[in-house]
């Protein structure tokens, strides 16, 4: 079978010196020098097809959503056959009866959560990346703002369909609310960016949109009462549905990126946060005690974002915040998680570092949920000095993670880039129980190689 078989439309093929640059380039891996080809598929069977023809031709293969990744992971290295899924785009429906929307993998996310939203319905993971796909979103468990009130993409995955190494078909998890219906396969495809089978179709579920919401923004002189004050707001019981956090730094560079002015000139550490629920009274009343929290905290600045327009603004600072820092300067981000009750520990301690260093250190993260994006920027450091500092700098910081019960990683995933700290991190014994899933499904390590493990 040849391509042109596989594929019909030879518009959807890309081989040769005709394979678009983005194909073969990953910011934190470098330049590929070739891959067989690219084939852009439109339905399941011609995922299949192309699985089939993989094997055939024994191809190893990428599965790719919109390249958003931050991880390496669809950096090809054995020129592979790359399937890019952002063609099967296609929304199928809401079912309102079993609150689930199906979709294609190649759906975004902006378009699912405008697409539920104009419903009433709510899609609530909600990673920065906006324009990243569903497939791609599922395949690295992607968290983002709101997991500390609503949880991670895993947790709105109802059933999703792959196709597997071989070419054959299988349907993971069903609509059913509970199952005790032996091993779940479902949870095991989530986060195993692509490495286990390609998807096809996910079965989502989605809730009732929350009817208000309310945002604020506190201010603290230092980031250590910042955390203090998480750990205090989520004892109070006060639900955020986002709880962020960020340096005063970091958000300048978003102001310069954006243009949009930051509402305050006091401070030098914030939290972003919202609150949402069925009444305005009912957020204000939990508004207050969150003032009363921050008060005792030590906060210098508390501004309750009544206009929209506010809200809206800061809330475009933070969600730019990742791709200002890379406009800014060649960097590392990071995006380990630790205990909540660490996140002041490891803060402090990159700080530390940057001081022995002399590399700039900055922070932000899901403050509410553990999850740090710390920073190792370049600025102006010559090629040998930063790579050698930054290596040191990764293992240390890697080090201090695994010494207070962290992870290496906790929305992005693995990929190629984090895979010798996160073999350093695993137990062997569970490295070796996941080399054996990857070996049951894909013996001839077909798909993505190399990655994960
Ligand atoms: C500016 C910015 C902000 C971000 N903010 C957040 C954040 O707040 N929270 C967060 O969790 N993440 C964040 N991310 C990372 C984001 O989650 C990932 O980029 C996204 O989930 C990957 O989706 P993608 O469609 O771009 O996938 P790709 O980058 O194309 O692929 C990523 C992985 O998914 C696999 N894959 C893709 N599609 C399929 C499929 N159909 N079947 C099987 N495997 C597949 C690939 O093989 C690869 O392993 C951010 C990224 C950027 C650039």
């Amino acid at each position: 079978m040849t391509l042109n078989e596989v594929i019909k439309d030879k518009s959807r093929i890309y081989t040769g010196d005709n394979v678009p640059h983005d194909y073969l380039y990953d910011e934190y891996v470098g330049t590929a020098p070739s891959v067989h080809a690219v084939v852009l598929p439109i339905n399941h069977d011609e995922v299949v097809a192309a699985v089939k023809y993989a094997n055939d031709h024994d191809l190893k293969i990428i599965a790719r959503g919109a390249g958003t990744g931050l991880s390496g992971a669809t950096a090809p290295q054995f020129n592979e056959l790359i399937i890019d899924l952002s063609l099967m785009n296609r929304i199928h429906g809401l079912d309102e009866k079993t609150m689930t929307l199906t979709v294609e993998p190649g759906v975004l996310l902006h378009e699912i959560q405008e697409y539920v939203e104009s419903r009433r319905f709510f899609y609530p993971p909600d990673p920065g990346s906006k324009n990243s796909s569903i497939g791609g979103n599922v395949a690295t468990n992607a968290g983002g703002m709101r997991a500390v009130k609503y949880g991670v993409t895993r947790n709105y995955v109802k059933e999703m369909t792959v196709v597997l190494a071989t070419g054959e078909t299988m349907v993971l998890g069903s609509l059913n609310v509970k199952s005790s219906s032996g091993y779940d396969l479902k949870d095991l495809f989530i986060g195993s960016e692509g490495t286990l089978g390609i998807t096809t179709l996910i079965r989502l579920k989605v809730i009732p949109l929350p009817m208000h919401k309310l945002s604020y923004v506190l201010a603290f002189e230092d980031l250590q009462e910042a955390t203090r004050t998480v750990a205090a707001i989520l004892q109070e019981g006060i639900d955020p549905t986002s709880l962020e956090f960020f340096e005063r730094e970091m958000i300048e560079i978003s102001v310069k990126e954006t243009g949009i002015a930051f509402p305050t000139e006091k401070g030098k550490s914030f939290l972003l946060m919202t609150i949402d629920g069925d009444s305005m009274d009912h957020i204000y009343a939990r508004g207050a005690r969150l003032e009363t929290v921050a008060n005792a905290h030590g906060v210098v600045d508390f501004l309750t974002l009544e206009s929209a327009q506010l809200e809206s603004d800061v809330w475009k600072l933070r969600d730019s915040l990742l791709s200002a820092v890379v406009n800014y300067t060649e960097q590392v981000t990071m995006d380990e998680t630790v205990p909540i009750n660490h996140v002041a520990t490891l803060y402090a301690y990159t700080k530390d570092l940057e001081a022995e260093y002399g590399v700039q250190l900055m922070s932000f993260g899901h403050a509410g949920d553990g999850n740090l994006h710390t920073c190792v920027m370049r600025g102006n450091l010559d090629q040998a000095t930063w790579d050698e500092k930054r290596h040191l700098i990764l293992d240390k910081l890697y080090a201090k993670i695994a010494e207070l019960g962290g992870l290496p990683s906790a929305e992005h995933g693995i990929g190629l880039i984090k895979k010798p700290y996160f073999e350093a991190m695993t137990a062997p014994v569970n490295l070796e129980a996941m080399r054996a899933i990857k070996n049951a499904f894909d013996p001839h390590h077909r798909l993505n190689p190399n990655k994960v493990l």
